[in-house]
């Protein structure tokens, strides 16, 4: 709360009392804990590649470089490094773009089905060098809705891909897409690691990770799903997630069937 306070003087300049004029400033100051937290956390998430590439490429300029092995060691973490660098960056410049209010939404008619069995054979690959069973919803069975195909695409592909990383080996992910009312629902479940309940609430939150090393790992960044969150709010949909630590995690995105025409320009 700011508080202003000022004489209440009367034209003869008798004093009657004081003014006080109280602002309440919370969001304010939410607003700007919110900015200053998301700078900080982005200037961390750049440094910690960075400091790592310019390490290994000065070990390696100091003489490192001689030993062979050692420096294919080290090139590969740099390439790596610089991977997740580019990662990161195309990420931010994707969220910076979808937060911009004013563009609208390129709806069309599209097959849900179809886009998800597109997206699973994009990364059957990764899948299999887990051993993970992928059950995937029906092809005969066509699921339409209106919205934008790439926005769509990215939610499933990032879903998808977290069930795959936080899925141990010889785990399984099952993808389910039905209608309901006048909604999609596609829920994407596996029997991975989890997520305790204390950490449930804030996983949607850009950068926020239950476990910083174990997401590094396996190359994420921490943005997908605030990225996932975002996207399926633009198309009037939501999301939730329900967990068990240790037994596995399920998603369920609610996405509506079709949207008003007054409503695509306000979309997004
Ligand atoms: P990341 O790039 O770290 O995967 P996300 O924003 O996609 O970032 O996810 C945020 C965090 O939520 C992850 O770091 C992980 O701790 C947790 N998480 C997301 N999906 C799953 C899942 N399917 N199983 C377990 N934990 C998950």
């Amino acid at each position: 709360m700011d508080v202003h306070l000022a004489p209440y003087v009367r034209e003869n300049q008798e004093r009657k009392g004081i003014i006080a004029v109280l602002h309440d400033v919370t969001e304010v100051r939410r607003l700007e804990k919110m900015r200053t937290d998301f700078v900080a956390n982005v200037s961390h998430e750049l440094k910690t590649p960075i400091t790592s590439v310019k390490g290994f490429a000065e070990t390696l300029l100091d003489g490192a470089m001689h030993d062979e092995a050692i420096c294919r060691e080290f090139l590969s973490i740099i390439y790596r490094e610089s991977e997740r660098l580019h990662r990161l960056i195309s990420e931010l410049l994707y969220l910076s773009r979808i937060e911009q209010h004013h563009i609208p939404l390129k709806l069309e008619q599209m097959n849900m089905t179809e886009a998800v069995l597109n997206i699973a054979n994009t990364i059957q690959k990764e899948a299999k060098k887990k051993n993970l069973t992928l059950n995937l919803p029906e092809q005969t069975n066509d699921i339409w809705l209106e919205g934008e195909k790439d926005r769509i695409h990215q939610i499933v592909l990032n879903l998808l891909s977290n069930a795959i990383a936080y899925t141990p080996e010889g785990g399984k992910i099952c993808v389910e897409l039905w209608e309901e009312n006048d909604q999609v629902k596609l829920s994407i479940s596996d029997t991975g690691i989890g997520i305790p309940a204390s950490e449930l609430p804030r996983i949607f939150e850009r950068f926020y990770r239950v476990e910083k090393a174990r997401s590094r790992r396996s190359g994420g960044t921490g943005l997908g799903l605030a990225i996932v969150k975002h996207l399926t709010e633009s198309h009037n949909g939501k999301i939730e997630v329900k967990s068990e630590e240790g037994k596995g995690t399920t998603f369920i995105v609610a996405l509506p069937k079709t949207h008003e025409t007054n409503d695509k320009t306000s979309l997004s």
